[in-house]
C-alpha cells in the first residue's frame, strides 16, 4: 500500500483516478481547491478509510509524506482555463514548481499530467512524442498551452539537477461519466445539446479532427507509467488514436440518443487545433498499453451518465 497524493483530485480525471486508487487498496489524499472540481466528484469516497480530502491551491507550498504524486490539478476546458488565464498559468507553473519540491524532499515519484497542447496546432501527424510543436505564445489557449509546456521544462530540470524521479504524460482529449455538464468541451456540450433537443453547436466548418479516448483507458495508462522503472521518464503520448471530424461526433451523438437536434455552424474559436492524433508507439512499446474502449461504446456510457445527471436534477 502506497501513500499518494493526488492534485485536481475531485475533477473530472482525477476523481476516476483516485476511484481506482482507492479501489487498488492505496492511501489517497485528494487535494483540490474546487475551481472547477466538486466534491460530488469524489463523494463516494468520503466514507473509506484509505481516502481523504484537503482543501488547498497548488500555487502554495503543501507538505505531506507521500510516496506518490499525481499531478493533475489544473482547469483542462477552454472556458475554464480562459476565464482566468493569468491563475490557469499559475497553477501550471507554481504547481509544478511546489509539487516538484515536495518531490525533491520526500524522494518520491511524481508524474505530471501535461497534455497534446503542447503540440500546439500541429505540422507533424500524427504527433510523436519527438515532435516540438506549433504553439502561439500570445494567444487565448497560450496560457494552458505554454503553462503546461512550462511545467514540462521544470519536470525534466528537477530531474537532470535534483535526480527528483519523473514521469510526463501527454494526454490526449479524454471524456467520460463526471465531465463537467457545462465545461464547453465538445463531447459534454454535444450530448447535453442533443439530450435536451438544443441545436448541436458546431464551431467552424466541423472538419477539424480529434481522438477521444474513454477515461478508464487513461487512468490505466497513468498507473502502467506511474509503475514504471524510473529510468522511463516519458514525455509518453496517452490517448486514442482513432480520429474523428467534430460533424462525425454531432452525428454518432445525435445517432446514440435519438435526438431531433439540428446541427448549427458557429464561429471557430481562435488557434484552434485544425487536427489531433496521438502515435502510440511509444507507450505501446515501453507501458504495453493500449487504448481498449471504442469511441461508440465510451460514448454510449457516457450519454447514460448525462441521462441520469439530468433525471436526477
Ligand atoms: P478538471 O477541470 O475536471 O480537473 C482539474 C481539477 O484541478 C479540478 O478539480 C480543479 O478544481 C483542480 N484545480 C484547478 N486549479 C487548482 C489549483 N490552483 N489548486 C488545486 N486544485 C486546482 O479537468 P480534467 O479534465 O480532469 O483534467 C485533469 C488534468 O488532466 C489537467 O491537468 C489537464 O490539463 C489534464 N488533461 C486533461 C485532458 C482532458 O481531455 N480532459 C487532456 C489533456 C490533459
Ligand atoms: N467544438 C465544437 N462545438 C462545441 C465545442 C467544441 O465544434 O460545442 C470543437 C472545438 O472548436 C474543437 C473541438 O470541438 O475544434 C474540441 O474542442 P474541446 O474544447 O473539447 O477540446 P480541445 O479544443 O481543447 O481539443
Amino acid at each position: 500500500m502506497k501513500r499518494i497524493l493526488v492534485t485536481g483530485g475531485a475533477g473530472f480525471i482525477g476523481s476516476h483516478l483516485c476511484e481506482r486508487l482507492v479501489n487498488d487498496g492505496h492511501d489517497v489524499i485528494c487535494l483540490d481547491n474546487f475551481y472547477t472540481g466538486s466534491k460530488e466528484n469524489v463523494w463516494h469516497l468520503l466514507g473509506k478509510p484509505n481516502f481523504e480530502i484537503v482543501r488547498h491551491d497548488v500555487c502554495q507550498p503543501y507538505w505531506a509524506e507521500i510516496d506518490e504524486i499525481y499531478n493533475l490539478a489544473c482547469p483542462a476546458s477552454p472556458i475554464h482555463y480562459q476565464y482566468d488565464p493569468i491563475q490557469t498559468t499559475k497553477t501550471s507553473v507554481f504547481g509544478a514548481y511546489y509539487m516538484l519540491g515536495l518531490a525533491r524532499r520526500t524522494k518520491c515519484k511524481i508524474l505530471q499530467s501535461s497534455t497534446s497542447e503542447v503540440y500546439g496546432d500541429p505540422a507533424v501527424h500524427p504527433q510523436p512524442e519527438s515532435y516540438w510543436g506549433n504553439v502561439n505564445t500570445i494567444g487565448i489557449r497560450s496560457c494552458y498551452d505554454e503553462g503546461k509546456r512550462c511545467a514540462e521544462t521544470m519536470f525534466f530540470d528537477y530531474h537532470r539537477q535534483h535526480n527528483v524521479r519523473i514521469k510526463v504524460i501527454r494526454i490526449f482529449n479524454t471524456y467520460g461519466p463526471r465531465m463537467a455538464q457545462h465545461d464547453g468541451r465538445v463531447v459534454s456540450n454535444f450530448i447535453m445539446q442533443a439530450l435536451r433537443g438544443e441545436n448541436i453547436t458546431i464551431y467552424g466548418d466541423g472538419k477539424q479532427t480529434r481522438s477521444f479516448q474513454y477515461v478508464s483507458d487513461l487512468v490505466e495508462g497513468m498507473i502502467r507509467m506511474m509503475d514504471s522503472g524510473d529510468d522511463f521518464t516519458g514525455p509518453v503520448n496517452i490517448g486514442n488514436p482513432g480520429e474523428f471530424t467534430m460533424l462525425e461526433l454531432a452525428e454518432k451523438v445525435i445517432d446514440f440518443t435519438g435526438s431531433k437536434s439540428k446541427i448549427v455552424f458557429e464561429p471557430l474559436p481562435q488557434d484552434d487545433p485544425k487536427m489531433r492524433r496521438p502515435d502510440i508507439s511509444l507507450a505501446k512499446e515501453k507501458l504495453y498499453w493500449e487504448p481498449k474502449v471504442k469511441l461508440d461504446e465510451g460514448l454510449k456510457k457516457t450519454i447514460e451518465y448525462f441521462e441520469s445527471v439530468l433525471k436526477e436534477r
